[in-house]
């Protein structure tokens, strides 16, 4: 096995425009640890060899004529739900087989504007439904550290393709926490910007309110790279925010911690069936900080047990709307009915899962007259006042700190009743539904029945400010022991 498939992102980026290390080489050893382990890991859904080459050759050549670009030549892995021109994007489902889109998503093709190599594209919950990456129709992703065990989701594909040293970095999607909870079941990085950061236009929607298009990677300079290469404003996205970026990835080390004020939140912590070992976590990362001079203050959040049916309305009612264009009328799957109506049950009974199902059955409950105002006007209600908290909390404290997930990473099949799921994304949905941006990294290891499995926290900071979080989430990632997964295989 190539060892250039350790190299991170900036790395690899280096070495290309360095010509140490064409993007050809580069790329290539990609598609073959890919093909090596995808029968196991099952990252991939589809591996772009030809076009692969065909980029890296180009790359090679902008590189020989002095025209390098920030990624340059680097393979990149894609989460299927970002439309890619001319390569099968399915969005994980039987819905949309055989849908070739006729256009590239604004975040995918400011990648390639960057240099970025399409390697492939990644499985992941369909639609960005779920948490295990067992809600496809490809099935399930494994997770690179022991392989009964679920890489979380909906991003499984995502977080195990760099986890497993297949790719150097990767898109994901955050809509209430699948950045952030596959980054911490799989030891890597995840961050979910800010809502409107990165453009949507050509992401399949699930819940347009939430969808935030995300960065998973082995360390933060290359998820905060990786984010630089693909954020900015975007005038086809009525929601993308006409904003200053930042070289998110620059003068990460540029911080004094102390001084620095973080928010832990007590109701955080104290939440029923935390378990133990993920609190200590938490407690530790805080010691750690205040021992390197930060300040630990206390902040409030009691609206916390009410964010997860908040968001389990909201989500689902926008969901409901949203894949209501699936009537294979048009592209995708068509299962022909007797008639059009018929047509219309027989496809989406055939093309949609059972949890996307129940979801959109959700939806149309919550948005039916006479629950409008029972459930979704209520949950909307909610919201605000979750947004009010974070703004409370956020005028004291510079980052909040908190859990990920509530326990360690699972295995594959372990988790069978909906809501016990629901209740993985407790920490995750609160900031979501806020449009707040928060950076999942790991902190260390717990064993589980002999077998050693990663575990991490994560950073919520203020609207837009990335990069003031991205240092923060360096700082821990200095301060830590954590060490990544080795390259088996
Ligand atoms: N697990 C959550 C859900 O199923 C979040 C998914 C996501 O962020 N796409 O809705």
């Amino acid at each position: 096995m190539s060892e250039l498939v350790k190299l991170g992102l900036k790395e690899a980026a280096e070495k290309v425009k360095a010509r140490e290390v064409s993007s050809v080489e580069l790329t290539q050893a990609c598609l073959d640890r890919v093909q090596a382990r995808n029968g196991d890991i099952n990252a991939f859904v589809t591996v772009c060899s030809d076009k692969a080459l065909e980029m890296a050759e180009a790359s090679d050549q902008r590189v020989k004529e002095g025209k390098s670009r920030l990624i340059e030549g680097v393979p990149l892995g894609i989460k299927d739900l970002f439309c890619t021109e001319g390569v099968l994007t399915t969005a994980s489902s039987h819905i949309l087989d055989g849908f070739v889109p006729a256009y590239e998503s604004t975040v995918t093709a400011n990648l390639w504007k960057a240099g970025g190599v399409l390697l492939g594209k990644l499985n992941h919950d369909q639609f960005g439904m779920g948490t295990a990456n067992e809600n496809t129709h490809y099935g399930p992703v494994r997770n690179p550290w022991a392989m009964d065990y679920t890489p979380g989701g909906s991003s499984g594909g995502s977080v195990a393709a760099v986890a497993d040293y297949q790719c150097m970095a990767t898109t994901s999607t955050d809509t209430g926490g699948s950045s952030r909870q596959p980054a911490f079941m799989t030891g890597t990085v995840g961050i979910k910007p800010t809502y409107g950061r990165c453009s949507r236009w050509g992401v399949i929607s699930y819940a347009s309110s939430l969808d935030s298009p995300s960065v998973n990677a082995r360390t933060v300079e290359d998820a905060a790279l990786m984010l630089r290469a693909m954020a900015g404003f975007d005038p086809k996205d009525s929601t993308s925010a006409d904003i200053e970026m930042d070289a998110f990835d620059e003068d990460l080390a540029d911080l004094d911690v102390k001084g620095l004020k973080i928010g832990l939140p007590t109701e955080y912590i104290e939440v029923e069936g935390l378990d133990p070992r993920i609190k200590q976590t938490v407690l530790s990362t805080a010691k750690r900080f205040e021992e390197a001079g930060a300040e630990i203050i206390d902040v409030k959040f009691p609206l916390i047990e009410y964010a997860v049916p908040c968001y389990y309305i909201i989500a689902p009612a926008e969901a409901a709307s949203n894949l209501a264009r699936y009537d294979g009328m048009r592209y995708g799957l068509r299962v022909e009915g007797e008639n059009l109506v018929d047509t219309y049950k027989k496809t989406r009974s055939a093309g949609f899962k059972l949890e996307t199902k129940r979801r959109i059955m959700i939806g149309n409950y919550v948005l039916s007259s006479g629950y409008y105002d029972a459930y979704y006007l209520k949950a909307q209600k909610v919201r605000a006042l979750i947004a009010r908290d974070f703004q409370n909390a956020l005028d004291k404290v510079d980052v909040i700190l908190a859990p990920t997930a509530p326990t360690p990473p699972f295995k594959v099949g372990a988790l069978t009743d909906p809501v016990q799921l629901y209740l993985q994304d407790i920490f995750t949905i609160p900031n979501s539904l806020a449009g707040l941006p928060a950076v999942a990294v790991p902190s260390g290891t717990v064993e589980e029945g002999g077998t050693t499995l990663p575990v991490g926290i994560q950073f919520i900071g203020k609207l837009f400010k990335e990069k003031d979080l991205l240092k923060v989430a360096y700082a821990h990632e200095q301060m830590t022991q954590f060490k990544p997964l080795e390259l088996k295989g």
